[in-house]
């Protein structure tokens, strides 16, 4: 498989060549036509094997039709540690820079002030941990009820550092009719009944 086999973005292949990836890595040729038909899918893949760019370039092929509303996220990617989430949401800018797509990175540390002022002015990718997620929720700045893709990126970690409950929380604040892509390292019971609960008809991919 060559990216240019994969039906993305014309922009996202683009900034694929410019960050000099000349071919997917088995988790994205296995991940993103699945992804692009709009299926769920559930990734069992460790860090390293390319499984940012799995989720992030199909996301952001759909999200590039359509605009945001205010405090109405268009997507969500959950991860576990701030420092995951500030990874993650660098290798978006990177994939993203030839389109207008509007990000927000809601992580412990920054103020509420400025992530609030980001959300008001809408954003097509949320990237958060999930404790602060919902804080900005309870505080009724937030809708979750527009989110058409959620990811949940090292569910493995999440059940390591008790997050279960809040990714349960926030799947059900999500519409039914989101797409849903799921990245574990290790399918632990707990993790296989959550990807039975929450996603639909997934297409496994374990590399
Ligand atoms: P990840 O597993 O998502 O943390 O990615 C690991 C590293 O591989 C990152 O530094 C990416 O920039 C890089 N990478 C991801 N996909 C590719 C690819 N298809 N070709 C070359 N490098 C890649």
């Amino acid at each position: 498989t060559k990216f240019s086999d994969l039906d993305l973005d014309p922009k996202v292949l683009k900034a694929i060549a410019d960050a000099g990836y000349e071919t997917p890595t088995p988790i994205q040729a296995g991940a993103i036509p699945h992804a692009l038909k709009g299926k769920d899918v559930l990734g069992i893949a460790q860090t390293g094997t390319g499984k940012t760019a799995s989720f992030t370039l199909p996301m952001i092929t759909r999200l590039a039709k359509g605009r945001a509303r205010a405090r109405m996220p268009r997507s969500l990617v959950l991860c576990p540690t701030r420092e995951l989430a500030a990874q993650v949401a660098e290798n978006f800018d990177q994939y993203t820079k030839y389109m207008k797509l509007t990000k927000a990175l809601l992580i412990g540390g920054v103020s509420f002030k400025e992530q609030d002022a980001l959300i008001d002015r809408g954003v097509d990718v949320l990237i958060a941990t999930p404790g602060r997620l919902l804080d900005h929720f309870e505080r009724g700045k937030l809708l979750l009820t527009g989110v058409e893709v959620m990811v949940v990126d090292e569910a493995d970690r999440m059940l390591d550092m008790g997050f279960i409950p809040d990714i349960e929380r926030i799947f059900s604040l999500t519409p039914f009719t989101r797409q849903t892509m799921f990245y574990s390292a290790t399918m632990a019971p707990e993790i296989e009944r959550i990807t039975n609960t929450f996603l639909s008809a997934p297409e496994r991919i374990e590399v």
